[in-house]
């Protein structure tokens, strides 16, 4: 099949959140299942020549390779996309994103027929990309070069829709018709996620139970009549994990490596973890490691809450992580009333996540809803026992065997879970099938690209 993916972040070029991850891997893995690829995103100001070795088209038109053969188109606008931020600045989001991704749409449809790409499916994910469908269906409909063209939408989190104001509407050249409940109209403004679930021919999201979670209100930000509507074509696969990058047995980055068959040295990474945050060196006390965005939807509120219990605990807690000040602030206060507990670090700092995953023995990721979460997988690996609300992707890859769940949002829950974790520890036997179990797990790429090939072809024959 011919599949063009459509996105507005991928490794190794820009990042600010999954997204970038997964645009970055899947179309490695569905290369690798023998699918032709090809990537279109906008070339942002730090995606230099001579950062990565880019080739011109045509004004306007760039492209690198990534995998064996896979290209990647970038659409350049010196106004639109020669900033440093994607969505935004230190002022908050650019006011004119609406423009910005409609045209990165439109020029990412016209490029289709430039290069001669009669792709088979569009892959679209998230706002940024969601007036693909919108215009193919409406504006471009009658041309016979994307008649056959199937839209796949995915959603990597409904918390973000693309929500602009009324006014905007006219800036899309698109018919007043759809600015209808049946088309893009939100609560009497713009909303772009909405015309991309309702024009696509099949949409996905990162995890089976957050699919069913956002067609709930309490997780599909008003969104959830609309996608129960969809249910018929609504699914949810996985993201995987990049095995190349995450792997004890070959991570430059930490002290000591070791596998399931050498889980003996993980020891020395707790060791040389204790010494790198200035803790207390001692192997009998659980380390709970958290690396993380410090927001509420990743459980801060129930976490700070919970901390002078958590700290009489006789355990040990490394924190990675920058995000809202208020937690920046809270955490600081606690660690400095707990030194020998709480080792506080408000930076992004990849190295030092590494040393986390690998030194810590549970890994606390209460998210309040996570559409899949990468903390979790990346744990497993590591033999870090993840300890997790009970929700979303977390759901569906933590259970009893290989970690800590709790189902009820709350410190006392939270609270009693830490409490069964550092119990359960001081049990080596149980300890070490845990950690087993862990290790085992498999969450390649590989196996989430079998799901979106079966995806594709129903999209394909639908
Ligand atoms: P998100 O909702 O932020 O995308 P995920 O769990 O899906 O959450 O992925 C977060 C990724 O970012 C993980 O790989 C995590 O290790 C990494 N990460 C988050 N914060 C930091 C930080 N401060 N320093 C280094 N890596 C971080």
């Amino acid at each position: 099949m011919k599949i063009a993916m459509m996105a507005s972040e991928a490794l190794p070029f820009v990042k600010t959140g999954g997204l970038a991850d997964v645009i970055g891997a899947l179309p490695l893995a569905l290369e690798y299942c023998g699918q032709e690829v090809i990537v279109i995103m906008p070339r942002y100001k730090s995606i230099t020549d001579s950062k990565f070795r880019i080739n011109r088209i045509s004004e306007g038109i760039s492209f690198t390779t990534i995998g064996r053969d896979i290209k990647v188109y970038f659409i350049e606008n010196s106004i639109y996309f020669n900033r440093e931020g994607l969505y935004g600045d230190k002022n908050g989001d650019y006011q004119d994103n609406l423009e910005r991704f409609a045209f990165f749409c439109r020029r990412s449809i016209d490029l289709l027929k430039e290069i001669n790409f009669s792709a088979d499916i569009l892959h679209l994910h998230d706002w940024q990309s969601s007036l693909v469908p919108v215009y193919l269906r409406n504006t471009y409909f009658d041309k016979s070069f994307y008649k056959k063209m199937k839209c796949v939408l995915t959603i990597h989190n409904t918390g973000y829709q693309g929500i602009f104001d009324k006014d905007e509407f006219s800036k899309l050249g698109l018919s007043g018709d759809l600015f209808d409940i049946n088309g893009l109209e939100f609560y009497g403004k713009v909303n772009l996620l909405k015309g991309g679930i309702v024009f696509s021919d099949l949409i996905n999201t990162v995890s089976p139970t957050y699919a069913k979670e956002i067609q709930t209100k309490d997780f599909g930000f008003g969104l959830e009549g609309l996608l129960r509507q969809r249910k018929n074509v609504l699914s949810g696969i996985l993201n995987g994990l990049d095995y190349s990058i995450w792997d004890p047995s070959a991570d430059r980055f930490i002290m000591q490596n070791f596998s399931e068959q050498t889980i003996e040295s993980k020891v020395f990474d707790k060791e040389d973890l204790q010494k790198t945050c200035g803790l207390p060196v001692n192997k009998d006390i659980p380390v709970l490691g958290m690396v993380s965005r410090l927001a509420e939807q990743k459980g801060f509120d129930i976490f700070v809450e919970s901390l002078n219990k958590l700290c009489k605990m006789n355990l040990q807690i490394v924190i990675l992580g920058t995000g809202d000040l208020k937690y920046h602030q809270i955490l600081k206060t606690a660690a400095e009333k707990y030194p020998k507990v709480i080792s506080l670090n408000l930076k992004f700092d990849d190295p030092l996540a590494h040393k986390i995953y690998a030194g810590s023995d549970v890994f606390l990721m209460p998210s309040k809803y996570e559409p899949c979460g990468l903390g979790q997988l990346i744990s497993l690996r590591y033999g870090t026992i993840p300890l997790v609300f009970k929700t979303g992707g977390l759901a569906d890859t933590i259970n009893t065997k290989n970690g800590f769940l709790f189902s009820v949002y709350s410190k006392e829950e939270l609270l009693k879970s830490v409490e069964k974790a550092v119990f359960t520890f001081k049990n080596e036997l149980k300890w070490a099938s845990l950690i087993s179990n862990a290790m085992k797990c498999n969450f390649s790429w590989r196996i989430s690209a079998d799901k979106y090939i079966k995806l594709y072809v129903k999209a394909k024959t639908s």
